[in-house]
């Protein structure tokens, strides 16, 4: 039997992908190259915004059309808010929400046997428990997405999360170490701890915190090369997971720290744990630790009744804390939140100018750090290979991409070189 995935949303859902792909490789089947029937397709969705849920109805239909006699399973968080609207689209067998995940082979044998269609989407997310299923299928990467936790608890006012992925459950320390070593011993290089709420990882737990969890990783896996951390929420940046970076040189230099916004009242309105004083006097205490730290961060722009004052209390504040890039996300309301019932939403074509600003001020942020490093020695794991321009891609420990002229692929390979930008990097900024 064979099966095709594909995969919307963020890491998470990547890593839960390769997770099925292994179970059903475990069970016999195998990813269908070009010419071969497709047996299975996969489709793994996201609902962080409506266009999210957009996009998974429309790659379901497109795979549909593609593969009329796959069988075809719907995951994720789209498949968990509106099972009903996934199960009434064409080819839909199987609908699999945001837990059981690790059923699906079995599923599949099901409806084989039936020809029924099956929807298991378990409606009362907060009862989830950790489903620890992990990835044992490697390919030739040198990076890795290692999922640790799922769910949150904070209740952002605009996040649907809580709603799609369930309460916050952390994975057991042992599983993780476990995984960690196989992909170690697999010849990855870089392990990036990812997950719904990263940092709230051992909330859950007795006594255990994410810092803890990142000692034993780096206590236990002695010849793990590097080790990152995808997103972590200011207030979960304590001076002791500081000291454990500052102190060890397999921690990346590189710290992900959601904002939001860099106006108070609206992060008020957001249901955010932090105000801008706070997060400013943590990113002082981060450099403290850390001061050649690369700090990026989230931004959403356009929530319900920013002012002109709030947007530019935000993007000067953006520029005070000096991030080295920004991601910047137009609000987007989603239904079953509270944001989205707030008045004085803000509209399309205001998003989209306040979008472009603060794009154009990532950019020179982003120009501005790169410009410190020019002419200094940096560690470079390389991950991909420019064919056309002969030249090696890899990531420093401070996340930003580096390029080494090379006449062949260095896959894998680490090495120290003098950071530089090249003409045509310039050229096509
Ligand atoms: S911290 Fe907030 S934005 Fe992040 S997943 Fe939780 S509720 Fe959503």
């Amino acid at each position: 039997m064979t099966y095709k995935t594909f995969t919307l949303g963020c890491k998470v859902n990547a890593y839960e992908t390769d997770a099925v792909a292994s179970l059903l490789n475990a069970r016999g089947y195998h990813e269908a190259n070009e010419n071969e029937i497709v047996d299975v397709i996969i489709i793994n969705t996201c609902s962080v915004t409506s266009t999210s849920d957009q996009k998974s109805r429309q790659h379901i239909r497109k795979f549909h059309k593609l593969y009329p006699e796959a069988i075809i399973v719907v995951m994720g968080c789209y498949a968990q808010v509106d099972p009903e609207s996934v199960s009434s689209l064409p080819g839909v067998a199987i609908v699999v929400g945001a837990s059981d995940r690790h059923r699906i082979p079995d599923l599949i044998e099901q409806y084989k046997q039936h020809s029924q269609a099956i929807i298991t989407v378990e409606k009362n997310q907060r009862n989830f428990d950790y489903e620890d299923f992990g990835v044992t299928s490697f390919t030739h990467n040198s990076r890795a997405y290692l999922k640790i936790q799922d769910g949150c608890d904070n209740f952002c006012s605009y996040c649907i999360i809580p709603y799609s992925r369930g309460r916050l459950r952390s994975r057991p320390v042992e599983s993780i170490i476990t995984e960690i070593k196989d992909l170690v011993s697999h010849g990855y290089k870089e392990i990036i701890l990812t997950g719904i709420h990263t940092g709230g990882y051992g909330s859950d737990l007795d006594g255990f915190t994410f810092s803890d969890l990142v000692a034993t990783i780096l206590r236990e896996v002695p010849n793990l090369f590097r080790l990152r951390i995808s997103s972590i929420e200011e207030n979960e940046v304590t001076p002791d997971l500081l000291n454990i970076m500052a102190q060890s040189s397999v921690m990346a230099r590189h710290l992900h720290l959601p904002l939001q916004s860099g106006s108070s009242s609206v992060l008020k309105r957001m249901n955010r744990k932090y105000d801008t004083a706070a997060f400013l006097a943590k990113v002082k205490m981060i450099r403290d630790y850390l001061p050649d730290i690369a700090l990026s961060t989230d931004v959403i722009v356009g929530f319900p009744g920013e002012t002109e004052e709030e947007f530019t209390e935000t993007y000067n504040f953006i520029k005070q804390a000096n991030f080295m890039r920004l991601h910047v996300f137009p609000f987007s309301p989603r239904s079953g939140t509270s944001a989205a019932r707030m008045k004085n939403q803000v509209s399309p074509e205001v998003k989209k100018e306040r979008v472009n600003r603060l794009i154009s001020l990532s950019e020179e942020l982003e120009a501005d750090y790169e410009r410190r490093f020019i002419g200094r020695k940096v560690e470079v794991i390389f991950e991909e290979y420019d064919e056309t321009s002969h030249f090696a891609i890899g990531h420093t420990s401070n996340y930003l991409v580096a390029k080494y002229p090379s006449p062949v692929a260095i896959h894998g390979q680490i090495k120290d070189i003098i950071f530089q930008i090249y003409t045509h990097d310039i050229n096509k900024k």
